[in-house]
């Protein structure tokens, strides 16, 4: 054949998948951080916030052995225990972890400012609200509750714990546009705070958007970020966007306040016949 005919959704923005902590609530994703570093302290291999945070994103089991596998912790887990952590360790601490978290999540759980003005414009646009998150139902349980208090009620909400595998695979934001019954995938936004976030997204082929200051990239409480000069935000505020945009997110912005831009821009490159 000398033509091959080549088929692009061009119509609009269809459903918004949002991540929770660092992205709509929890400024700079306080609540899990500050429990893995809880957890190895009490195994008696302290960490530092920084290793904390790295793997944010993924499964919390998954996440705690991920910290147990950076080669620094394996070498200081070592020296601790005279061999290195085994499976499990990993089940003891997730054992541990689960209960804390649930236990602070509600400290943590204002919502950003800016989201309930961020969803009313969604949904003015008939965008359906979803959701996924790294949290498990359980966890979930006590952020829903907290954030319909708020105002704040998405349509569909998948855990970590309601897929077979969490982020980086595209499986809660496949479930998500189910749930949802938003096809095509094209017409989805995945709007997260971590790299392995946006790769989620990307890997289900849908449009990302990242949020480089509001989440872990940066890790600072609001009270925190705000306290810095201008000048004292621009270094941690380009290192964060610079990992949001290497992940791969098509648009990368401070924090769900300047969301709204960045879907319009989405709807353009859409209407251009651009896909994700
Ligand atoms: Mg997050």
């Amino acid at each position: 054949m000398t033509f091959r005919y080549e088929r692009s959704y061009r119509g609009p923005i269809r459903a918004v998948i949002l991540d929770w902590a660092g992205t709509t609530m929890d400024f700079g994703c306080q609540a899990p951080a500050l429990v893995y570093v809880e957890v190895f302290r009490h195994a008696g291999v302290p960490i530092s916030i920084a290793e904390a945070r790295a793997p944010m994103g993924a499964h919390k089991r998954d996440h705690l052995q991920a910290i147990t596998e950076m080669e620094d912790v394996r070498r200081r887990w070592t020296e601790a225990h005279g061999r290195p952590p085994e499976e499990a360790d990993i089940d003891l601490m997730y054992a541990e972890f689960v209960p804390l978290q649930v236990a602070c999540l509600s400290e943590h759980s204002e919502l950003i400012p800016g989201t309930l003005e961020a969803i009313e414009t969604c949904r003015e646009r008939g965008y359906r609200i979803g959701t996924t998150t790294g949290y498990t139902r359980e966890m979930m349980e006590v952020n829903l509750a907290d954030a319909a208090r708020q105002g704040y009620a998405p349509d569909a909400t998948v855990c970590a714990s309601d897929v077979p595998v969490g982020r980086p695979l595209p499986f809660m934001c496949l479930k998500a546009a189910i749930d949802l019954e938003v096809s095509p995938l094209a017409a989805c936004v995945k709007v997260d705070d971590t790299p392995t976030g946006i790769e989620e997204g990307l890997n289900a082929g849908m449009w990302t958007v990242g949020f480089a200051v509001s989440g872990n990239e940066v890790g600072l409480t609001r009270a925190e970020w705000t306290a810095l000069s201008e000048a004292e935000q621009e270094v941690p505020r380009a290192r964060a966007a610079d990992r949001m945009w290497r992940a791969g997110a098509h648009e990368v912005v401070d924090s769900i306040r300047d969301l709204i831009p960045c879907l319009d821009a989405i709807e353009g490159r859409l209407a251009r016949g651009e896909k994700p």
